[in-house]
């Protein structure tokens, strides 16, 4: 037995649902990704993906640092990993988060309009007078034709409210280098179009966006070519090609000498970390289908109902029973697992095949380590929360 199944078996069924966390998985996971990226390139952990602290703790010795998009997420990872450089971002930013940003000495500003930069600007000359603030206006640009296809999420190349059209963009820049806002200094661009994409795919897009920032004709120490990283939920063996996403990137800093480059990925690092763990309280038949319905559901992990997949699973028997009544068990091959939810909504998985399946057995559905308990909506039907458990902290 592995040591994630040993834990799960070790858990009370009171105990579940729970996510398990493997750190020294992920901890594995993040140092191959740096090891395959070129040392030009820095990685800055998209927090929103999963801020638990003692995922942004087991990171900090592989990451450069790590993008927040909110005053909320801003303290809380200040707080977990003190010290670390913060890049702020994210549209829709109030003038009490701006100032708190600056108050805390954020490194690096991700610009989402004009209007922003205004405030900034503002802020900047009263919180942080004689410090020039960095500034990486977020460009949304057209993509490079066909890069975006298998995208499951694109923010750039159409209408978003990310991130500015490239000649409103190019205004931001003008502003930022014609003595306008001496407060501020333009350090790099910033741009976050998709996510979802296979290396190649990624590569085309890190390509077009340092094209566009060095098409601008003035100095620029960085660009910030987002995340996005796929993460394939239908295979999950299928990994993103790190190795071969490195050597691309290797190739574009060799012909741009002095520029350095970063990506903010974060479903790609942590989602393969994480497992929701439960067990099935029944087994029923309904027009010839059938259904596990499991402690817990989407109000837990919403990532299937979010993303429209099938969570992976794997089932963990039990045979101890202990109730004096009969126990309920699938009599075929494929079992649709369902949470407690009042709604045809909550579905984790359909069809899996799980010949037998029984009330009592465990599920371990993997992959939830992004983007899974942060997202979901855990007070509706007012369900006990699950545990959150971490493997070698
Ligand atoms: C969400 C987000 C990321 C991370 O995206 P992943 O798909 O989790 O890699 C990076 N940058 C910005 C600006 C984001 O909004």
């Amino acid at each position: 037995m592995t040591e994630l199944t040993d834990h799960v078996s070790s858990l009370r069924s009171t105990e579940l649902p729970a996510y398990v966390y493997d750190l020294r998985a992920l901890r594995a996971h993040v140092a191959a990704v740096r090891h395959a990226l070129p040392d030009r390139v820095e990685v800055y952990y998209a927090a929103k993906a999963n801020p638990e602290p003692e995922i942004l703790a087991a990171l900090a010795p592989y990451v450069d640092g790590y993008e927040v998009s909110s005053g909320g997420e801003l303290a809380h990872v200040a707080k977990a990993v003190p010290g670390r450089p913060l890049a702020f971002g994210g549209p829709g930013k109030t003038p009490d988060e701006v100032t708190a940003a600056l108050e805390r000495g954020v490194e690096r500003f991700h610009v989402e309009s004009a209007y922003l930069l205004r405030v900034l600007a503002e802020s900047a000359r009263r919180v942080t007078p004689g410090r020039r603030v960095a500034v990486l206006p977020r460009v949304n640009l057209p993509v490079p034709e066909g890069s975006l296809e298998g995208s499951s999420l694109a923010m750039g190349g159409r209408p978003a409210p990310f991130g500015m059209d490239p000649g409103q963009a190019r205004e931001v820049v003008a502003a930022l280098t014609d003595g306008t806002y001496p407060q501020l200094e333009l350090r790099g661009v910033h741009a976050h179009l998709a996510s979802g994409l296979e290396a190649a795919r990624q590569l085309r897009v890190a390509e077009a966006v340092v094209l566009w920032a060095t098409s601008l004709g003035v100095p620029l120490a960085e660009v910030n070519v987002g995340g996005g990283m796929g993460v394939d939920y239908a295979d999950p063996e299928r990994r993103f090609d790190w190795a071969a996403y490195g050597e691309g990137l290797a190739r574009l800093t060799d012909t741009h000498p002095g520029l350095t480059l970063r990506i903010e990925p974060g479903r790609a690092l942590t989602a393969y970390c994480g497992w929701y763990v439960t067990e099935v309280l029944d087994v029923k038949r309904s027009h010839g289908e059938e259904f596990a319905v499991v402690r817990g559901g989407t109000h837990h992990l919403r990532t299937p109902a979010a993303k429209g997949h099938d969570q992976p699973c794997s089932v963990l028997a039990v045979d101890d029973w202990p109730h004096p009544w009969p126990r309920p068990a699938a009599a075929g091959e494929r079992v649709t697992l369902v949470g407690q939810l009042c709604t045809p909504k909550d579905v984790l998985a359909r069809r899996v095949p799980a010949p037998g399946l029984r009330a009592g057995d465990r599920v371990l559905f993997s992959l939830a380590g992004a983007y899974a308990w942060n997202i979901s909506h855990h007070d509706f039907l007012m369900h006990p929360r699950p545990g959150l458990h971490f493997l070698d902290a």
